[in-house]
């Protein structure tokens, strides 16, 4: 059983969002730290009047706390394993951990699986562990082998990815080996579709799994339509267009790396196929001169703001990016575009595309908002957990 060795006091009155359960304590809300306390280490919070409020992982920074329970319960084997538990529950009732159509999806999405810090995606067989905080990194070993107790023959090893996740303040080294099982690159499926995935290599843990239902939604509109996967990465978005009918598919992407993957994973599901083309190419450069060439669009760039100082930059690239496209594509057309910056807010992203759609001075109707998949599910207590944001838009 972990030893609780310190207890943070909170100042006067900031006990409040830990009452209404929201997982973050700020370094600006505690009073005093009793006893010894390492980063990472469990601790206890209490309010100026010495209440018990929760415990969690201590870390030096603005947020100082990450809560992992609201109850005075030992944090132990069978606390983790519980809460594991309940996360592959989530997906089981989901009909994700059966399926033989998608074998990929996110086994814990950290505070929206009251494991705040904590990111494993499945791929085929094979866990993929992102700490972000120094707590969850500390306990990996024990995490995976519990995961691995839990999933029995349906997990074959768990990677720890946690080198770009970490704050580097806090003096661990982190290096990314398997923790558990050894296994490589992989094919995974996502509705029938197959992606090689490179969890070594790839960015983030390998795919950008919380755009799944999203890129469903694209074949669906995808019928004899000219399509541009702007920022496709390994070419999600272009299986489902190519799939749905459409007559030319064109994957950009500034990485070359991407663009190999694409390709690759065109081959796998559409050999041959001359209806897709793949460009390396700077969005805004590609979007200069695009006119009419298209009917359905697709937006889904990198976190434009990944801290608060970026807000502004931010909302006027997302503006300037779906103007471009707006003020080009061929009327009728569908424009699909996203934000995944946590720190822009639903409001703020549509804005920004508001501030777009008026510089074009198109027509343009909302047909549908977009978020993040089940598998990415959001703490009621912790809205920041809502990142990913999105609207399908019919240009007139
Ligand atoms: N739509 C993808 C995920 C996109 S991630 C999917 O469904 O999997 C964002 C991508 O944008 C990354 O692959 C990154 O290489 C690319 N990117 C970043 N900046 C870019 C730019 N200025 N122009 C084009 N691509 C860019």
């Amino acid at each position: 059983m972990t030893e609780l060795k310190a207890t943070i006091v909170l100042s006067k009155g900031k006990e409040q969002s830990l009452q209404r359960f929201h997982p973050w304590v700020f370094s600006g809300a505690i009073q005093r730290i009793e006893g010894q306390v390492k980063e990472g280490d469990p601790v206890k919070v209490v309010s100026a009047a010495r209440d018990f409020l929760a415990i969690g992982h201590y870390q030096i920074g603005s947020i100082a706390v990450r809560i992992i329970s609201f109850r005075d319960v030992p944090v132990d084997a069978a606390f983790w394993k519980a809460r594991l538990a309940g996360a592959i529950a989530v997906r089981r009732s989901l009909g994700l951990l059966n399926s033989d159509q998608t074998n990929v999806f996110r086994l814990v999405h950290g505070e929206g699986d009251d494991m705040p810090g904590l990111v494993i995606d499945f791929y085929n067989g094979t866990a993929v562990l992102q700490a972000h905080s120094i707590g969850m990194f500390l306990i990996r070993a024990e995490l995976a082998q519990y995961l691995k107790d839990l999933l029995g023959d349906r997990l074959q090893a768990v990677y720890d990815k946690s080198d770009k996740t970490l704050p580097v303040k806090a003096g661990v080294n982190p290096e990314n080996d398997y923790l558990y099982g050894c296994s490589g690159p992989t094919i995974v499926k996502e509705y029938g579709n197959s992606f090689h995935v490179d969890w070594i290599e790839g960015q983030k843990t390998g795919f950008f799994i919380d755009q799944r239902e999203n890129r469903h939604l694209v074949q669906q509109y995808s019928v004899e339509r000219d399509v541009l996967n702007m920022f496709c990465y390994s070419g999600g978005f272009s299986f489902y267009a190519l799939r749905g009918g459409a007559q030319k598919v064109h994957s950009v992407d500034a990485s070359v790396k991407a663009i190999e993957l694409t390709n690759r994973n065109v081959e796998l599901n559409f050999p041959g196929d001359t209806r897709h083309e793949a460009y390396t190419a700077d969005a805004f450069e590609f979007m200069r001169a695009i006119k009419d060439k298209y009917d359905l669009i697709i937006l889904d760039p990198p976190a434009f703001a990944k801290h608060r100082s970026a807000l502004h930059q931010a909302l006027q690239a997302y503006k300037k990016l779906n103007a471009k496209a707006f003020e080009q594509i061929r009327p009728g057309g569908i424009v699909f575009t996203f934000s995944c910056s946590q720190v822009v807010t639903k409001e703020k992203f549509r804005e920004a595309v508001f501030s777009g759609a008026a510089i074009s001075g198109r027509q343009v109707r909302i047909l549908h908002q977009l978020n993040q998949p089940a598998d990415h599910p959001i703490n009621i207590y912790h809205p920041e957990g809502e990142y990913l944001k999105g609207l399908v838009l019919y240009v007139e």
